[in-house]
């Protein structure tokens, strides 16, 4: 039995994510390094926005720190009505489970399983059975274009095959809200567009909120809105057309 916090539900106004006022102090042998200072932002339901900074600027902090990952130093990060700053490790757990997708900016996957194994092996450790998983990864896997391509070891796959099958596994639990960290940092322009287009695709279908953090300006060209982060700030906001 899961035995859970009673948190109290907040109002965010019907946004899916608030980001209220987010400190990160990183310390480490005495030296403290600020990488978010009062970052402020919200995402509604199936939108679609990137934050587009360069490096440094506190893009996979702040990603972290949404997905459940790491705890802020300060602020609030409002998900679904809850605040996952004050969450602790088992609440967090359940939170990834049931809200998030996370495509990670390097790849987290293991090289000498195939494409299914890897998307296999998550759903199982969610207590789904191997022949539902299989399932589920196989049809993932062909919505990702990557039909001929289930059996192949990963380190046999392209980097933009390799990247989908990471897509695959952060859609495998259908997250309200996916958040990808440099989605195609290492990928040349071409790929970098096919994996572009399927994630508006993908997004739009399944109506999820998209988060894409990126130093790429063509990349946070997708999304319907884009803000600038700087110094763990987020210092400006751009909308579509
Ligand atoms: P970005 O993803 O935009 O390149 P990061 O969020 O990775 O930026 O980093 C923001 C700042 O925090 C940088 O100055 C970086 O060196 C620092 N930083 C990131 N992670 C750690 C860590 N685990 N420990 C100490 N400093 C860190
Ligand atoms: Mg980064």
């Amino acid at each position: 039995m899961l035995i859970q916090r009673k948190q109290r539900v907040i109002d965010t106004h019907g946004m899916l994510l608030a980001v209220n006022k987010i400190f990160k102090i990183y310390k480490e042998n005495d030296i403290e390094t600020v990488a978010l200072q009062g970052a402020e932002f919200s995402v509604a339901p199936g939108e679609f926005v990137a934050i587009q900074g360069r490096s440094g600027a506190g893009k996979s902090t702040l990603l972290n720190l949404i997905g459940g990952l790491d705890t802020p130093s300060a602020g609030q990060i409002i998900v679904a009505g809850r605040d996952v700053a004050h969450m602790n490790e088992t609440e967090r757990a359940a939170y990834r489970r049931e809200h998030i997708g996370i495509v990670f900016q390097t790849g987290n996957l293991i090289p000498f399983l195939s494409a299914l194994e890897n998307v296999i092996l998550p759903l199982t450790w969610d207590g789904i059975p191997v022949p539902e998983a299989e399932k589920k990864a196989t049809q993932l896997l062909k919505d990702l274009g990557l039909e001929d391509r289930i059996h192949h070891k990963v380190s046999q796959l392209s980097g933009g095959e390799a990247q989908r099958v990471g897509i695959a596994i952060a859609l495998s639990n259908d997250p309200e809200l996916l958040l990808a960290d440099e989605l195609t940092g290492e990928l040349d322009t071409e790929i970098t567009n096919q994996v572009m287009d399927m994630l508006k695709k993908l997004h739009e279908e399944r109506q999820m909120s998209l988060l894409v953090v990126t130093h790429n300006r063509r990349v946070a060209a997708r999304a319907q809105r884009i803000l600038h982060i700087a110094d763990g700030l987020i210092i400006e906001e751009e909308q579509d057309e």
